[in-house]
């Protein structure tokens, strides 16, 4: 079946009443009804509901349902994108441990696994991620997981995926795919050889800006790569925690089923029932809405690059930017969202634009089905000096924008009042 389909319809038997719309299970504990179902839940002889913290009816709708989507084996969904690449990483490294990091990734990605994840004991490396001809050097006995974005958030740039992919395949690790900005419409990253893929569902999932969440999805058939793969022994020998559970033992998609019963059931950023319900109606949209983003992006991206004031326009979707041969290698029919960054001459011309529009809202945020502005010099990147903000590829005058879903015609009109 195809994505459109499976977007509305996957993983939801109506039962009972036949509802429509997905029920919203509101309930942090479930009735097992007798002890030795009980007994069962808990010894995974039996898949169930056991408390909200583990599993929840609704959530299991979101969860299938993005796997299907996506074209993955199994899939988790978690309090937020934040929460969403920590379980992915810390189910693969621990204490002594390495990851290899992609240079341009969202700014929470690199705080998390750059500073936060070192006062646990894992070093993050980085690596250069247009080409990547510097990741395998970086690879070594201890290296558990190597993360990258598909299309990145705010840099807008795309990887050399294949290269990438290679270098996983190649020493038997595992690739992480940050894919919040490309969405499973655009980019099918088990498609590319990506072994677990991450979304800030946050973001155009959602797709109105109502709610917070992320999702871990793993390829169908990632047993194999981790089933007596010895960089990873926490598959492969009794988890003490679990009564000595040996992971490569069960006849499940692994990667995720350790995400839930280790890390969900302790560290416990799960996902509310009211919020996975409200992603699974963005879900039904997504297919829609992002072909119209990057329709209307398309256009404003064009308008922008014909304009006297503009010095640079970056949107891969566009014929003349650098990256489009990249879009159109990776991407559904060259289509790269609705993100696009834009520079006019200075720091004062750039808020001058932020402060005359009229359409677009000053919101450090993508994907909303509302137009959004940013200005990352004097916000996100306010902190840096001059030449810091050089170093780090952000130009004072510098204009990041998520086109949103209001007539683009409205849009360029209210764009070319500000630019004057
Ligand atoms: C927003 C974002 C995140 C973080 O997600 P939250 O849902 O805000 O925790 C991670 N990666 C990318 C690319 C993002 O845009």
């Amino acid at each position: 079946m195809h994505q459109e389909t499976l977007a509305l319809h996957f993983g939801y038997d109506k039962q009972s009443f036949g509802a429509m719309s997905v029920p919203v299970y509101q309930t942090t504990a479930y009735d097992f009804g007798s002890a030795e179902t009980a007994a069962n839940r808990f010894a995974l002889k039996e898949l169930g509901p056991i408390y909200t913290r583990l599993n929840n009816p609704t959530t299991d709708v979101l969860e299938s349902r993005i796997a299907a989507v996506e074209n993955g084996g199994a899939a988790i969904a978690t309090a937020s994108g934040q929460a969403a690449i920590f379980y992915a990483v810390a189910n693969l490294a621990e204490v002594g441990d390495n990851i290899i990091v992609a240079k341009k990734v969202y700014g929470g990605s690199t705080s998390l696994l750059t500073h936060t994840l070192k006062r646990f004991g894992i070093e993050a490396r980085v690596f250069e991620s247009d080409e990547a001809d510097d990741l395998e050097a970086l690879v070594d006995e201890k290296t558990k997981a190597i993360f990258f974005e598909s299309l990145s958030n705010p840099q807008i740039a795309i990887p050399n995926i294949e290269k990438i992919v290679a270098v996983a395949q190649k020493y038997n690790i595992i690739s992480i795919c940050d894919n919040t900005v490309a969405t499973p419409i655009l980019f099918q990253p088990f498609a590319h050889g990506i072994d677990v893929s991450v979304h800030s569902a946050s973001k155009y999932i959602n797709g109105q800006g109502s709610a917070i969440g992320g999702l871990v999805v793993e390829a169908k058939g990632l047993n194999a790569k981790l089933i007596g793969n010895p960089r990873y022994p926490q598959f492969n020998e009794p988890d003490e925690s679990y009564h000595g559970l040996v992971y490569a033992d069960l006849p499940f998609p692994i990667f995720s089923l350790r995400i839930r019963l280790s890390l969900i059931r302790d560290i416990g950023a799960t996902i509310s029932p009211y919020n996975a319900w409200l992603l699974i109606q963005g879900l039904e949209t997504l297919s829609l809405r992002v072909k119209e983003h990057s329709r209307n992006a398309y256009k404003i991206a064009k308008f922008l690059a014909s304009h006297p004031k503009v010095k640079k326009v970056s949107y891969p979707g566009l014929e003349s930017d650098a990256l489009h041969i990249r879009a159109k290698q990776y991407f559904k029919e060259a289509q790269t969202s609705g993100l696009l960054s834009f520079e006019v001459e200075d720091f004062e011309f750039a808020k001058h634009i932020l402060n005359s529009t009229k359409l677009f809202s000053v919101v450090v945020n993508i994907g909303d089905s509302k137009s959004i502005i940013t200005h990352p010099a004097s916000t996100t990147h306010q902190q840096l000096s001059h030449e810091e903000l050089e170093l780090a590829g952000v130009k004072e005058g510098l204009i990041r924008l998520s086109i949103g879903l209001e007539n683009a015609d409205d849009l360029i009109e209210d764009l070319s009042k500000a630019l004057g």
